[in-house]
């Protein structure tokens, strides 16, 4: 049932608005909006369900992680093992830190009650009295938006003893991070909760069998989590009739960079970034598609020969990709492709948490060959030395940091290699910065 690539470009037809189906309404955060639009009807319908059908119900439903992995997530609960005597948890990262991913905060923003919701229903299946959202620390507002939204949840009965007369008692605590990348890794992420330096943990022991408190955890993203209620009030087979066979659902696609109207889109999977610019207003007025990313910068980027390509995890994937976060960068021809990999990479190198030696010494090397280059200070060798040093790092770093890192180095190489020549032969930069938005 996957969309016909290039196919439908009607709107009305290819949205698929429910996670953010009244973010424009007034007040859309509070309670009594959500409730005027199925809010907590999925969680009734939860609570009568012995957990494990609720995770055999999820598991059907095909949803897939929303965070960038797409592991199934029905199957992540069912990894929580059952009469441990230990405690389970769950824990929300809304660490959102890719760049250009900009999809959860936007959701906890206008629709906050959705994840609280989620959350009741996996705690419910996973035997969880104890929840934790790790939420990007600088968005302040967020933060008191989302404390708002967890203490309406408790006066109304969601949270809290007893939840609706089931017996489940559930406690969240929403906890900000101090901002750094390297803590939307899960374990990062669970060591920062647990009040360490966030650095990853090696793995396995995945956090289903020893995660916070080295008790079995299960660590979900928040569109993933949000996805639930609505899975759980309208059924399974909704939910399926829309994306791809192994790519069910809607989803919120974030489109960036140099195009008409940028927003989030909640479509199904599979549909293509084609039909998202058909039914967006296309690339800004006069210019034309050069690269892009499907799921922000550690994905490898594509060029316009992919604007077919499905936008889920099979399409993207067999198109030499990967989905992840579904943050859809577009640049268009004023953009120099060295000068954006140089900003990415400088990311990268500032981010890198240190504790392993490709990524935290790779980064900082390919950081400074780049500015050469851009700077058309650079040597012809230069190029197969970031390919070299991109390669030392990629599959051999401790954590997806490095590989994410890698990843432009190669594609940019793949489809501009030329551009990389022309700044070293001509000496500078071929693009005026002046006519790229992106540099202002
Ligand atoms: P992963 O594929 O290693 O794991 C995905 C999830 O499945 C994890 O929760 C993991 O615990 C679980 N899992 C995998 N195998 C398991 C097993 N055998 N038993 C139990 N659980 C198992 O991916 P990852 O390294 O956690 O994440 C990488 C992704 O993160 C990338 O795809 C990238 O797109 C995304 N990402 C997102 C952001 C953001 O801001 N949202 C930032 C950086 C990266
Ligand atoms: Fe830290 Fe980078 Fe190594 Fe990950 S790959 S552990 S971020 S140094």
């Amino acid at each position: 049932s996957r969309p016909e690539a290039g196919g439908d470009t009607n709107p009305e037809k290819l949205l698929t608005p429910v996670l953010s189906a009244f973010w424009d309404q007034p007040a859309s955060w509070t309670l009594e909006t959500y409730r005027r639009h199925e809010g907590y009807e999925g969680l009734r319908k939860a609570l009568a369900m012995p957990p494990d059908e609720v995770i055999a119900y999820v598991k059907d439903s095909g949803l897939r992680g929303r965070g960038g992995a797409g592991f199934p997530t029905g199957m992540k609960w069912q990894f929580i093992p059952q009469g441990d005597g230990k405690p389970h948890y769950l824990v929300v990262n809304a660490d959102e830190s890719e760049p250009g991913t900009c999809k959860d905060i936007p959701l906890l923003f206008a629709n906050p009650h959705s994840l609280i919701e989620g959350i009741v229903i996996a705690c419910h299946a996973i035997r969880s009295n104890h929840a934790f959202i790790y939420l990007r620390g600088e968005v302040v507002p967020v933060l008191r938006r989302l404390q708002e939204a967890v203490r309406e949840a408790y006066a109304a009965g969601f949270l809290g003893k007893n939840i609706l007369g089931s017996g489940l008692d559930l406690d969240v605590i929403v906890h900000a991070g101090a901002g750094a990348y390297i803590c939307g890794e899960e374990t990062a992420l669970l060591d920062s909760l647990e009040g360490r330096r966030g650095q990853p943990r090696l793995r396995p022991p995945f956090p289903a069998v020893a995660g916070l408190y080295a008790c079995p955890t299960v660590v979900n993203n928040v569109e993933s989590i949000a996805s639930v209620p609505a899975i759980m009030n309208r059924g399974k087979d909704w939910f399926r009739s829309m994306g791809s066979e192994k790519s069910p659902g809607f989803t919120l696609y974030s489109l960036s960079g140099h195009v008409a109207n940028p927003g989030q889109y909640e479509a199904p999977l599979g549909i293509t970034l084609r039909q998202l610019l058909d039914m967006s207003g296309g690339i800004r007025r006069g210019h034309r598609l050069k690269f892009w990313t499907p799921g922000g910068s550690s994905t490898p980027m594509f060029t316009d020969e992919h604007l077919d390509v499905p936008l889920d995890y099979e399409g993207v994937g067999a198109a030499g990709s990967m989905l992840g976060t579904k943050a859809l960068q577009c640049f268009d021809e004023t953009t120099c492709v060295v000068r954006a990999v140089t900003r990415w990479t400088e990311f990268y190198a500032h981010e890198s948490c240190g504790k392993c030696t490709p990524c935290r010494e790779g980064t900082y090397w390919l950081v400074q060959l780049l500015r050469d280059i851009e700077a058309g200070k650079g040597q012809m060798g230069d190029i197969d030395k970031i390919d070299d040093i991109a390669d030392n790092i990629n599959g051999k770093s401790f954590c997806a940091l490095g590989d994410g890192a890698a990843s432009p180095i190669f594609s940019s190489l793949k489809y501009f290699r030329e551009e990389y020549e022309q700044h070293i032969t001509g000496k500078g930069c071929p693009f005026d910065p002046a006519k790229s938005t992106l540099w202002a």
